[in-house]
């Protein structure tokens, strides 16, 4: 009679947190006062998919998953798979005494990237290129659902670095070299989360179970590191961290960005997940942001210094300079030891633990998550839907940039006409869907070929396009043979193959080889447009003489149809340089603004044609 007299009375008992109708501060409070440490570490505790059993998420109070670059439950897993994989792991959190669900998070960084079918948007650098807050707001609606549909209600997107190096291996995620361009396409988040109300402004804001939580990285100055150097130092004034890297952050923050990454960089000198003063004084105190600060992958292992650094140092250097939740994807039982440790040593003040689970308590109830927990099986037929590709394919047509267009003024090859005799399509891009997409693509580094994922390839889209008159010959690497035949004009597609982080970092910036061949031996037989797949500016002066017309194509996607949509006059050329072309790498780096700027194409270059739609 007792037990059942308990248990009664414990169904009985009124929680306020999950009160629904209270406010999210009462209900944070609420569920705060009740939880044990190890509860509360568990919250701040984020780890990667391949160890996070129901079992895990329930013995450790797990507060958060991820799928690193790549981590997929399955190849080619299906949004169902997907969302069966996220139940299970609900279930273990739920499980727990207080049943604070786990939010899980993953690297949707151009569209829901790692999965299959999804749609895939251009990068970064080509948004920039559009400089369509609007566009962008939609693209973060549309990624939202394809996230969604996979039952994710968290994204490490946007990317809002301010790329000052092209030689950085990143540059392709950041939408400009200009401050201002990237602020304006914070408007991603208002896409992704849904538009902060006027009298919420500044507060963590996610519309509901359509929306997702953004999360504004790399907080900061992750752009501007010496010579583009992946994780390096960025070495600048205060006024120029303020003035470059940070104004994006403050429009991040309006919007109602949920979280905020920490950047593997440091400053002069001081890693950047060490740093107490711009993540606590500044960021937290004086821009008053109340989302979650979130570690890098294994961002504190990485606070090297002083000597005496280690493992227990970096914890207590990352969560005292004001992390709240941290990645750590393998190391999580280490972690929760150690910290645990350090609170009950009160080396680690409880009142910073506290406002690291406020923080993360606050999005989930924010967000919903409480009351909608689960994946919504009525969205899985958001990925990769037909409005989506539509709304991506006008984002790979805003985003081309055209920088030469004929020999002479007076004599433009663009657009083509549809009814063109006999065109050749040659390069290693023409044909290449995971090419298009770059790194982020269904793996960390992305992927080659027509397999992994689903759209058009430029060459399908040139062929779609023209009339069924025109013969298309397509030839990745014409040889004599082929270049001997005549042709009313080529479409060369070279650039670069692809990669993330540090293994993009480079120092040259050439075309890789064989395209600068390509372009010439192709060039010399046929009047050519010539269009760079890249994730930033490469040494082109040396060919441009060749070229009759050249485009600059960023990493478009999926969608390809979008390039023959401009080239074959459907639409005009609209899109303007994010970033400044320079003429060698020994400019480098070199900004608009700059006072030795003296480059092929500057920043907000490039030329216009009329379109038919
Ligand atoms: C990257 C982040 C990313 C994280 C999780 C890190 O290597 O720097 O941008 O969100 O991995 O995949």
């Amino acid at each position: 009679v007792l037990v059942f007299c308990l248990v009664a009375s414990a169904r009985a008992e009124y929680l306020k947190y999950k009160d629904p109708k209270q406010p999210v501060s009462v209900r944070v409070k609420d569920l705060l006062s009740r939880m044990t440490l190890a509860e509360k570490i568990g919250q701040m505790t984020q780890i990667e998919r391949e160890n996070a059993t129901a079992d895990v998420l329930a013995k450790y109070f797990i507060g958060s998953v991820l799928s690193g670059g790549g981590s997929v439950p399955a190849p080619q897993a299906s949004a169902q798979t997907w969302a069966s994989m996220i139940t299970e792991m609900q279930k273990g959190a739920l499980s727990t005494r207080l049943g604070i669900p786990m939010i899980y998070g993953i690297d949707a960084v151009h569209g829901n990237n790692n999965v299959y079918k999804a749609t895939i948007f251009p990068h970064n650098i080509g948004l920039g290129a559009t400089r369509d807050p609007d566009l962008v707001k939609r693209i973060g609606e549309a990624t939202a659902l394809e996230v969604r549909a996979t039952g994710i209600p968290y994204v490490f997107a946007p990317c809002v670095a301010v790329c000052r190096d092209p030689r950085w291996g990143r540059c392709y995620e950041s939408y400009s070299e200009d401050p201002m361009v990237v602020q304006s396409l914070t408007s991603l988040i208002s896409g992704l989360q849904g538009e902060v109300p006027a009298d919420s402004a500044g507060r963590p804001y996610v519309a509901g179970s359509k929306n997702v939580a953004a999360c504004a990285k790399h907080y900061v100055g992750d752009g501007g590191t010496y010579m583009g150097i992946n994780e390096n130092n960025t070495i600048i004034s205060a006024h120029g961290l303020l003035s470059i890297h940070m104004p994006p952050y403050y429009n991040s923050i309006i919007r109602g960005v949920s979280t905020v990454m920490v950047s593997y960089s440091s400053w002069n000198g001081v890693k950047m997940h060490a740093n107490h003063f711009l993540i606590t004084d500044f960021l937290k105190n004086k821009l008053k942001f109340r989302g979650f600060v979130i570690s890098d992958w294994e961002g504190i292992d990485r606070i090297t210094s002083p000597p005496h650094a280690n493992y227990s140092y970096s914890i207590e250097a990352g969560i005292g300079a004001g992390i709240d939740m941290i990645m750590v994807p393998y190391r999580y039982t280490e972690f929760i030891d150690d910290l645990t440790t350090q609170v009950q040593n009160k080396v680690i003040p409880m009142s910073r633990i506290d406002d690291a689970v406020y923080r993360i308590l606050r999005v989930k109830f924010t967000m919903g998550l409480f009351e909608s927990p689960y994946p919504d099986a009525s969205l899985a037929g958001e990925l990769g839907k037909q409005e989506h590709r539509d709304l991506a394919r006008e984002a790979v047509r805003k985003s081309l940039v055209l920088l030469k267009n004929g020999k002479s003024s007076y004599a433009p090859l663009l657009p083509l006409p549809k009814k063109a005799g006999k065109i050749l399509v040659a390069g290693s891009h023409a044909d290449n869907l995971g090419y298009q997409c770059g790194g982020w693509t269904i793996t960390w580094q992305g992927e080659s070929g027509n397999n992994n994922t689903i759209g058009t390839t430029i060459l399908s889209g040139i062929k779609a396009t023209v009339d069924p008159s025109t013969q298309v010959v397509y030839s990745e690497s014409p040889d004599s043979t082929v270049l001997a035949d005549k042709y009313d004009y080529a479409i060369v597609a070279v650039g670069e193959p692809p990669y993330a982080e540090t293994a993009g970092d480079n120092l040259n910036l050439t075309i890789p080889a064989p395209g600068p061949s390509v372009i010439q031996s192709v060039c010399k037989v046929a009047r050519c447009v010539v269009v760079l797949i890249s994730g930033r500016p490469l040494v082109v002066e040396p060919y441009l003489g060749d070229m009759d017309a050249f485009v600059a194509a960023w990493l478009p996607g999926t969608e390809g149809q979008g390039v023959a949509d401009v080239l074959f006059g459907d639409y005009g050329f609209t899109g303007k340089l994010s970033r400044t072309w320079f003429r060698s790498v020994d400019q480098l780096p070199m900004n608009v603004g700059d006072a030795h700027y003296d480059p092929v194409f500057p920043f907000g270059y490039g030329l216009t044609t009329k379109g038919a739609k």
